[in-house]
């Protein structure tokens, strides 16, 4: 079972150039209360009489890889909630990647979802491919530079004096229907 809260575009437009503290602090406020849903949906599981394991929002396990116990991402693209993007994240039609998620593994029997397709799903948008610093995002999303991004992300640690390994630029680019409905208000 996965859950997600849209990130805050008046937030994400003070990331201009790097992470700002405000993007840092709606990230953890965020992440805590993706935590916080976890729990209460896995304490729900149990009142029902199932097993219910609430993986931690952000927790990393191999500061190397970037990895935690499992990707969230991949959990909700394989729950229907979007597809793998150019910029390795995952993309909500609505919200873009401008949405974090949770996972509660649990034995509650549950419907699937229809898992979102892998590859085109981008279109002709190169958004996050002119936004990262780092030369990261590619053509294809397979051919994302893991290791350019991370090491983007250990410099804006050093330089934004921010301890934790964000960015928030390819982030900002990705806003899906939502950020286009918004574009659209504006020209208007
Ligand atoms: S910004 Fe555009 S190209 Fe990049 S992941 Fe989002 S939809 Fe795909
Ligand atoms: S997080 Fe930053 S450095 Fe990494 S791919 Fe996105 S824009 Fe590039």
């Amino acid at each position: 079972m996965v859950a997600g809260i849209a990130l805050s575009p008046p937030i994400l437009r003070t990331v201009v150039k790097a992470p700002t503290w405000t993007y840092y602090y709606h990230y953890r406020a965020v992440n805590f209360a993706l935590d916080q849903a976890a729990l209460a949906i896995a304490g729900e599981c149990s009142r029902m009489g199932y097993e219910a394991f609430p993986v931690p929002a952000s927790q990393i396990l191999d500061w190397d890889r970037l990895r935690a116990h499992l990707s969230h991402r991949e959990v909700a693209g394989l729950a229907g909630l979007g597809w793998r993007g150019r910029n390795n994240l995952l993309v909500n039609p609505e919200f873009g990647s401008q949405c974090r998620y949770v996972t509660v593994l649990t034995d509650l029997p549950l419907p699937g979802g229809t898992p979102g397709t892998k590859a085109g799903s981008c279109g002709d948008c190169r958004r996050c491919v002119a936004a990262c610093p780092a030369g990261a995002i590619h053509e294809d999303p397979g051919d994302f530079n893991l290791d350019k991004c991370a090491a983007q992300l250990r410099r804006f640690v050093k330089s934004e004096k921010i301890s934790a390994m964000i960015c928030g630029l390819c982030v900002k680019a990705c806003g899906g229907e939502r950020a286009a409905r918004k574009r659209g208000l504006q020209s208007d």
